[in-house]
């Protein structure tokens, strides 16, 4: 008890700076050991804002609309971790980080279940015109029951493609296979015994895949090679009948192309989650059939992880991260571990 006290005491000069209000476990546990600023205003920081704040810190906690490059990096000589607040580390210069020393963290896991349950959301809106079903509604149109209104496809016995069968798209197919009966098809950069075995999936290059699709997922991380993952040539692949879900990161769907395909209503419907041009939702606002204007589209607003047990899991995660690296211990989720025998201390 006495060491421990003397250990937190040992690091109260060390400074920690959190750019937005963040589920209070995470905020309580950096302010036992450390000085801790919190930014109260819950809204993106500016960057003229935030290399202001970083100058003296030991440690950021970001979250995932700060762009943390070489420029961000310099200014904070002192700076040894950074506790990203989000399991993509695509805002962070992750090279730029290991050139300098600076230990990155991210939070995967505990969001896992939020992401899978938001993605089935999506799908079952988009599979059963639910927004467009309750905009009809609202607005008084519905005169009484109709043998042809709004005819949905039903998901039983109908194929899943997963395209990244990592932590979070492995957790939305046995969703899909155990609660609605689908059979889970995917692709990887590796294999998957453990879907393979348990929800009996089966591994498909990604042309093929995107053929043999009714609902196609997306999951892999944004990276130089996933970015336009899915452009024109995939999602012509893909069946008239098929819907896509993308919550993993919005450059991985080529935005263009998805708008036009669906004008020419090549496929069936969309969810979307993240987008290519965020915080816009259209990279080109004019355009009279752009996503926001198409009924066949369900938007949410980067909500996926949005529940209050996920955010919890990533305050705490996030800053435990933290208080291990300026403790000097190694954190159980480190992006650049390379890092670790020349980090700045
Ligand atoms: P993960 O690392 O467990 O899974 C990603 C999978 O993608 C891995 O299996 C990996 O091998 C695969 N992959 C990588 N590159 C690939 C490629 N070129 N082709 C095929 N597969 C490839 O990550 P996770 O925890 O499942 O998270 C996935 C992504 O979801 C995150 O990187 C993040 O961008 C996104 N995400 C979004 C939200 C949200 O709020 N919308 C929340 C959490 C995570």
């Amino acid at each position: 008890m006495a060491n421990q006290r003397e250990s937190q005491q040992k690091h109260k000069r060390k400074k920690v700076f959190i750019d937005q209000p963040i589920p209070e476990e995470g905020i309580a546990l950096l302010k036992k050991s450390f000085t801790v600023k919190l930014r109260t205003a819950a809204t993106v920081i500016s960057r003229r804002e935030l290399l202001k704040e970083i100058k003296q810190v030991h440690a950021l906690l970001p979250i995932l609309t700060d762009t943390l490059d070489a420029e961000v990096m310099d200014a904070a000589p002192r700076l040894q971790v950074i506790g990203n607040y989000a399991v993509g580390t695509d805002n962070i210069d992750i090279d730029a980080a290991t050139e300098r020393g600076i230990v990155v963290t991210n939070t995967p896991g505990v969001l896992d279940q939020a992401v899978a349950e938001h993605t089935l959301a999506l799908m079952l809106s988009v599979a059963r015109r639910i927004v467009e079903s309750d905009k009809f509604t609202r607005a008084k149109k519905f005169k009484g029951w109709m043998p042809m209104g709004f005819l949905g496809l039903q998901l039983q016995g109908k194929t899943l493609g997963i395209i990244g069968a990592g932590r979070i798209g492995s957790k939305f197919a046995e969703m899909c296979k155990n609660g609605l009966g689908m059979k889970i098809v995917y692709n990887d950069v590796g294999r998957n015994s453990s879907i393979e075995r348990k929800l009996d999936a089966t591994y498909l290059p990604l042309k093929q895949l995107l053929r043999q699709s009714d609902v196609v997922s997306v999951h892999v991380p944004l990276l130089p090679s996933t970015r336009h993952f899915i452009g024109a040539a995939e999602l012509r692949l893909m069946k008239p009948s098929a819907i896509l879900i993308n919550t993993s990161r919005g450059p991985v769907v080529a935005e263009k192309p998805l708008v036009k395909a669906l004008q020419q209503r090549l496929f069936f419907g969309v969810g979307l989650d993240v987008y290519e041009c965020e915080p816009s939702i259209d990279c080109d606002p004019n355009d009279q059939l752009a996503l926001s204007k198409l009924d066949s589209v369900v938007l949410t607003p980067h909500i996926a992880s949005a529940t209050i047990e996920a955010r919890s899991g990533m305050s705490l995660l996030a800053a435990q991260g933290i208080a291990d690296v300026l403790q000097g211990k190694k954190p159980k989720h480190i992006v650049n571990p390379e890092v670790w025998k020349v980090r700045r201390t």
